[in-house]
């Protein structure tokens, strides 16, 4: 048997779905694994809402998922609007066969009429009248009678009763061809053998399974993947929710962290949720694919993400924080903090309002984290002795926290009691990254002076 060709063949009408991206990954499994080739296809024939910034968008998309042009697993990106004149060649084919005919019934000649018969939708009343192309007339496929298997390694035999399906157009009136049998037509000229997409095409399959059968040829394999819903279970949406994957890379979610979590959706990696590509490529299957509807769960791709970020080593990490760094910042302290930082971080854009306190001046105070630092009566005495002690001490964060400790036990209150004041004076917030760590790498002179004018700010 020669070897498999998946495809993707998205449309470039805007930010690229994480849904696409997740058939894409799906394909891309299987084409790899196999021996076989991942076809990308653009199917940029919807000439007013196409634009060439998304497609670049579904290129760079795909690349920064592992899905590289320069694999040798790779071909593409091939555009459906090269291959116009064979989509009208096969609807040529089809006319003379006579599986389709011409119809120029308008839309309200086909309501009235369907009104006056008392159904609805188009009731094949052209099929008999034998005309010819010409304008305004549609080219209409001529469903035959009885029903379509569709046989799907994720749905299993989904079966169609031919009567629910009108003759569907397959040429518009302007000569244009439909999105159905233009899809069906590149498929063949690309020699797809197998069709992996979303839940949301099944409908047309039975359609396009019968131009496969009458233009001769043997139909693909097919697969629908399921649909990916909210949390409240509605289909995930452009207008209700963050489906671009730009969006998330753009706030700071790793690649892998990104793959990995998109593979779950609709198919489990085994034991551990958590697996590398490499693990995952050689043992997806279809057939394992579910058929409900996969949750796309923000918080669990948090957790993913920041389960991915403690998995990068520091300088790995300071690495891979760099866009969202301003480029004045000094990077030395910087990388100091990165290991502080690590463990609490869901995502790389967190990272500078994790630092910023060592880059500022003055760090803005938070008058809530300050009016409860200082309210307890000890506080104001508590932080001169802190400063007392930082003065001459060992800059280090053991020594650091020993001292505190110290003075903890001497004021009888609990660590996170006895530093919030200087947490505040020093980081201007509440919470943080760990204190004593921080205060190392901001250094003694400037804590101190921090320290000092938040005691003459408190007295004041
Ligand atoms: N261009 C179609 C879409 O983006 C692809 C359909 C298919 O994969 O067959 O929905």
């Amino acid at each position: 048997m020669n070897a498999p060709r998946y495809r993707f063949a998205p449309s470039p009408t805007g930010f690229f779905h994480v849904g696409g991206a997740r058939t894409a990954l799906f394909n891309w499994a299987l084409a790899r694994q196999s021996g076989g080739t991942f076809v990308l296809r653009i199917e940029d024939t919807d000439e007013a809402r196409n634009r060439p910034e998304w497609t670049q968008g579904i290129i760079d998309s795909l690349a920064w998922i592992g899905i590289s042009a320069d694999d040798p697993h790779f071909e593409g990106p091939l555009f459906q609007s090269e291959f116009f004149d064979a989509h009208l060649d096969a609807a040529r084919r089809l006319h003379e066969s006579g599986h389709a005919y011409y119809c120029e019934m308008t839309p309200d000649e086909i309501q009235a009429r369907a009104a006056a018969e008392g159904t609805t939708g188009y009731g094949g009343w052209s099929r008999d009248l034998g005309l010819g192309p010409g304008a305004g007339r549609v080219l209409r496929f001529r469903v035959p009678a009885g029903t379509t298997v569709v046989h799907d390694l994720v749905r299993g035999e989904v079966e169609f009763d031919n009567a629910t399906i009108e003759d569907f157009v397959l040429v518009r009136g302007n000569g244009t061809p439909v999105f159905i049998l233009a899809n069906v037509v590149d498929d063949m000229s690309m020699r797809i053998t197998h069709v992996v997409r979303a839940e949301e095409h099944l409908p047309n399959t039975p359609k396009q399974q019968m131009i496969w059968e009458a233009l001769g040829e043997q139909p693909p394999i097919w697969a629908h993947v399921p649909v990916l819903v909210n949390e409240q279970r509605k289909k995930l949406s452009k207008r209700r929710d963050k489906v671009a994957l730009e969006q998330y890379r753009e706030e700071g979610y790793l690649a892998d962290a990104m793959v990995n979590y998109l593979m779950t959706l609709g198919w489990s990696p085994g034991d551990t949720e958590i697996q590398p590509w490499s693990a995952m490529e050689p043992v997806f299957r279809l057939e394992d694919v579910n058929k409900s509807p996969a949750f796309f769960d923000l918080k669990k791709l948090a957790a993913f993400n920041g389960d991915y970020i403690r998995m990068l080593s520091a300088d790995e990490l300071a690495a891979a924080c760099e866009p969202w760094l301003p480029a004045e910042w000094d990077r030395a302290p910087f990388r100091q903090m990165v290991p502080y930082i690590q463990e609490r971080l869901k995502t790389l854009a967190e990272a500078p309002a994790a630092v910023d306190f060592l880059y500022v001046h003055d760090p803005a105070v938070d008058q809530e984290s300050w009016d409860k630092a200082f309210a307890p009566d000890y506080a104001l005495a508590l932080l001169r002795d802190v400063i007392g002690a930082y003065e001459t001490c060992t800059w280090d964060h053991g020594t650091l926290k020993a001292a505190m400790e110290d003075l903890m036990t001497r004021y009888d209150v609990k660590l996170g009691k006895a530093s919030a004041a200087t947490r505040v004076a020093v980081t201007g917030r509440s919470v943080g990254p760990p204190l004593f760590e921080a205060l190392e790498v901001l250094g003694r002179d400037e804590s101190l002076r921090r320290m000092r004018d938040a005691v003459t700010r408190a007295e004041s």
